[in-house]
C-alpha cells in the first residue's frame, strides 16, 4: 500500500508550551523524510503525532487520503520502531514479529507467511527461534524492524532507531535501512534523528526542527549547498566536521557515505 503523510498546520501543546508550532509538511509516497534537529525541538512529538500518540490541540494529519487525526494508532496502517527496540524479552523472535499481527487477529498462516517474509528481508531469518536476550543491539534492532514491517505498513516511523547501538553495529543496520527502502518503494518512511550523518546518508529530503518550528526542508543537497535559515546552516553545516569529501562527479560524502543525489530541487 502506498501512502504519503502530511501534516496540516499540527500544533501540540504540554500544558501552556506548545512544542510543535503549526506544522507544515508533505512526506511523499515511498520518500524517506528525516526530520532533523537538536534535542528537544519537537521531533518525536511530530512523529508521535503521526503514530496516534499524542492529540494534535490544532491542525490535522493525513495517511494517504485519510484523515487520520482521531483514529487510533492500530487503525492508521503505520509500523513504527523506536531507540531501545521494545523486544519481549519473554518471546522468540518470531513471536515478537508476529505481535502486531495476532493483535490484529490475521489467520495463523497469514501470519506465518509475514513473520518469514519480515525476516528475511531484515537478513534475521537464521534467528527465528533466538529469544532477545541471545542477540546483539544491532540483530534486535533489526528484529524491531522485522516485527513494524511484519504488518505491511504504508507508513514507517523510525525514533531514533539507531542512538542505542554502538558506531560499528550503527553503520550496519543504517545500511539494512537503505536496502529496505530500495526494496519497499511505496513505503513512506519518517526518520527522526538529530544525527547529521544519518539523516544525509538515507533520507530523499530533510526537513529542519529547531523550538517546535520547520527551519528548512530540501534534499540533503541543497540544505547542504544552500541553506534557508542560518540555523540550518550551523546544524547541517556541523556535518563538516565529519570528513567531507567531494568527488569527481560532484557527489558528496560524508565519514564515507556518499550523499544522496541531487533530484534537481
Ligand atoms: P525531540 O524529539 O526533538 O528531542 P520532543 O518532541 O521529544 O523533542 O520534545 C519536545 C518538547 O516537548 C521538549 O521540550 C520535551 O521536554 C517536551 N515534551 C515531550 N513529551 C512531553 C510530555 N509527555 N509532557 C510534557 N512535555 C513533553
Amino acid at each position: 500500500m502506498s501512502s504519503g503523510i502530511r501534516f496540516d498546520r499540527v500544533s501540540v501543546a504540554y500544558g501552556r508550551t506548545t512544542v510543535l508550532d503549526a506544522l507544515d509538511l508533505t512526506v511523499e509516497p515511498g520518500e524517506v523524510m528525516a526530520l532533523l534537529g537538536p534535542s528537544g525541538s519537537g521531533k518525536t512529538t511530530a512523529l508521535r503525532a503521526v503514530a496516534g500518540f499524542v492529540r494534535p490541540a490544532s491542525g490535522r494529519v493525513f495517511i494517504g487520503e485519510r484523515d487520520v487525526t482521531a483514529l487510533p494508532p492500530h487503525r492508521r496502517g503505520i509500523g513504527m520502531v523506536v531507540q531501545q527496540y521494545a523486544l519481549f524479552p519473554h518471546m522468540r523472535v518470531e513471536d515478537n514479529v508476529a505481535f502486531g499481527l495476532k493483535a490484529r487477529k490475521a489467520a495463523k498462516s497469514e501470519i506465518a507467511g509475514r513473520v518469514a517474509e519480515a525476516l528475511e528481508m531484515t537478513g534475521m531469518a537464521a534467528y527465528a527461534k533466538r529469544f532477545p536476550r541471545e542477540l546483539s543491539g544491532g540483530q534486535q534492532q533489526r528484529v524491531a524492524i522485522a516485527r513494524a514491517l511484519a504488518v505491511r505498513p504504508g507508513v514507517l516511523l523510525l525514533d531514533e532507531p539507531l542512538s542505542a547501538l554502538d558506531a560499528q553495529l550503527r553503520s550496519g543496520v543504517l545500511a539494512e535501512l537503505a536496502r529496505l527502502h530500495r526494496e519497499l518503494p511505496d513505503v513512506s518512511i519518517l526518520y527522526v534523528t538529530h544525527d547529521q550523518v544519518e539523516a544525509l546518508t538515507l533520507a530523499d529530503r530533510i526537513a529542519v526542527m529547531d523550538r517546535a518550528r520547520l527551519q528548512d526542508c530540501g534534499t540533503p543537497q541543497r540544505l547542504y549547498r544552500a541553506p534557508r535559515t542560518e540555523f540550518t546552516a550551523s546544524f547541517v553545516g556541523n556535518a563538516n566536521l565529519l570528513a567531507v569529501t567531494v568527488g569527481g562527479a560532484g557527489t558528496v560524502s560524508f565519514g564515507g557515505f556518499e550523499l544522496k543525489a541531487d533530484t534537481g530541487e
